[in-house]
């Protein structure tokens, strides 16, 4: 396997249903107590410790988290909280459980008991999933290059004790383990994930689930044309820029027709000429994030053995400044035929997702859903607490939203109206790349790949403001976050 691949350590999961014992509680380094907004003496009852808890949860303010230790011979730790009042949302209860989990692994458990006294049966599903998420989203390390690797995270070990009966929690731990992936090879330094390294892990990935896989690389992809692609990795050092066409095959497929996936995968973003200043630069090994959230998709769906094959297009190239790098006014021709005249070579984005998406879509896929941090404009609408989304039809947006809600990966939907394009026009080619003034770049910007998508599939793509967050997000602690990943689990369960 590639050594930029995540090490395939997860927590072990075990569910213990019914009565919980004294030993139950000893068998573990620390114990996650939820209980509802307002506990029966039953449901105190029920929790560990619960004389302390309850003298404890009087005195914290409501939804604290509340920290005890029990009186066994391991000193097993503690912490709790009531759910707030009402019916909280779905980001709701995973932020709760990212507060839950952070404050246990604070005590470094190498395992971890979970217990939901009083909770009705949906919500005791729910919170269950939400603190599995953030277990795994808060026990995963990070890629880390020190000579000397300290401070690891040794959760190891989860019980679930306590429910009426067992929970199915499959799909739960599939799209924390294909979150986490998208998440470390986001975080990855660009020296360390180049093009051939990204390759090299795809490929074995691919090996792994049996994915068929087909290089694109620049030779392939001067004899089909696709010269907004090219233009963007000329300026690279080397010419190992490339789309990787990754292909899943259902054992056994139903009715539906087939489905792709695109991922931008800018390793390194300088801007190009237009160069990015010090501060913009240095998330910019981040702006392959939409690749990895449609390769980690792809591992969900085929860990889910998914009834439809999926094709998976990654982008793969950096944007640099050379004496050979693409200029503004320059005209490029894209795959299709359309001629684009470059106005910001920071737009890089849209050059390479025009290519992407116009050979992804001669394969005539039902639906395509794109992936990008795209667009400053978009963050600027939402910041990275959501993530905006645009589609071909606009019955699609009530199941956008509907998905972000049930998923708690928020996605709100902006305008595609054919009039925007009075900004893209220009007099020496079809288009212009973008416009020369800033404001609705994320609409224009989805405006410019729409002509790059066949009309008749049905077309989603996700702006990923969302994509990294200093303070976290929901159950993620800080940086990548992942998103999309499960946003889409949702969106495709629904039958779109
Ligand atoms: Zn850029």
């Amino acid at each position: 396997m590639s050594q930029l691949l995540p090490p395939a350590k997860f927590p072990r999961l075990s569910q213990s249903p019914g009565r919980v014992s004294k030993a139950d509680l000893a068998s573990v380094d620390h114990v996650i107590v939820v209980l509802p907004h307002k506990p029966t003496a039953g449901d105190w009852k029920a929790a560990p410790g619960s004389a302390q808890l309850r003298a404890a949860a009087r005195r914290a303010e409501a939804g604290a988290v509340v920290h005890g230790r029990l009186d066994n011979k391991r000193g097993t730790g503690l912490s709790a909280r009531r759910l707030p009042a009402g019916e909280p949302s779905r980001f709701e209860l995973l932020s709760i459980a990212g507060e839950l989990v952070a404050a246990a692994l604070a005590d470094q458990p190498r395992s971890l008991a979970l217990l939901l006294p009083g909770l009705k049966e949906e919500h005791a599903q729910g919170m269950a999933e939400a603190l599995l998420l953030a277990a795994h989203a808060h026990a995963f390390n990070m890629p880390e290059f020190k000579a000397k690797q300290a401070g690891h995270k040794k959760l190891g070990r989860i019980r679930l004790l306590g429910l009426p009966h067992r929970l199915d929690l499959k799909g739960t731990e599939i799209a924390a383990r294909a979150q986490n992936l998208a998440r470390w090879l986001t975080a990855l330094p660009p020296n360390r994930l180049d093009a051939p390294a990204y390759r090299t892990l795809a490929t074995a990935l691919a090996r792994q689930y049996g994915w068929k896989t087909r290089w694109l690389g620049e030779s392939q992809l001067r004899k089909a044309d696709a010269g907004a692609f090219l233009a963007v990795c000329q300026g690279n050092a080397s010419r190992d820029a490339g789309i990787l066409h990754l292909r899943y095959q259902p054992a056994k497929p139903g009715k539906l027709p087939p489905l792709a996936l695109v991922g931008k995968g800018i390793l390194f973003d300088t801007g190009g000429n237009n160069l990015k200043p010090h501060k913009s630069m240095l998330g910019m090994h981040e702006d392959m994030a939409g690749s990895a959230v449609a390769l980690a998709t792809l591992q969900a769906l085929t860990e889910s053995d998914y009834p439809r094959q999926v094709d998976c297009w990654l982008a793969i190239t950096e944007n640099r400044i050379s004496a050979a790098a693409y200029k503004p006014r320059d005209v490029v021709t894209a795959s299709n035929g359309v001629t684009i005249e470059v106005i910001h070579t920071d737009a890089e984005g849209r050059l390479v997702l025009a290519d992407t998406l116009a050979l992804a879509g001669r394969e005539q896929p039902s639906l395509i859903i794109d992936y990008a941090t795209l667009t400053g404009a978009c963050v600027y609408s939402l910041t990275e607490r959501y993530s905006g989304v645009f589609a071909n039809r606009d019955d699609l947006h009530e199941s956008l939203v509907s998905a972000g809600r049930r998923s708690g990966e928020r996605v709100w939907p902006f305008p595609l109206d054919k009039d925007y394009d009075d900004a893209l026009k220009s007099t020496a080619a079809d288009v212009l790349q973008c416009s020369t003034e800033g404001s609705g770049d994320h609409i224009l910007a989805a405006r410019f790949l729409k002509r790059f998508v066949p009309d008749s599939s049905d077309w989603v793509h996700m702006d990923l403001s969302a994509a990294s967050r200093k303070q976290g997000l929901a159950q993620v602690p800080g940086g990548a976050t992942g998103f999309g990943v499960r946003w889409t689990l949702e969106f495709l369960q629904a039958g779109e």
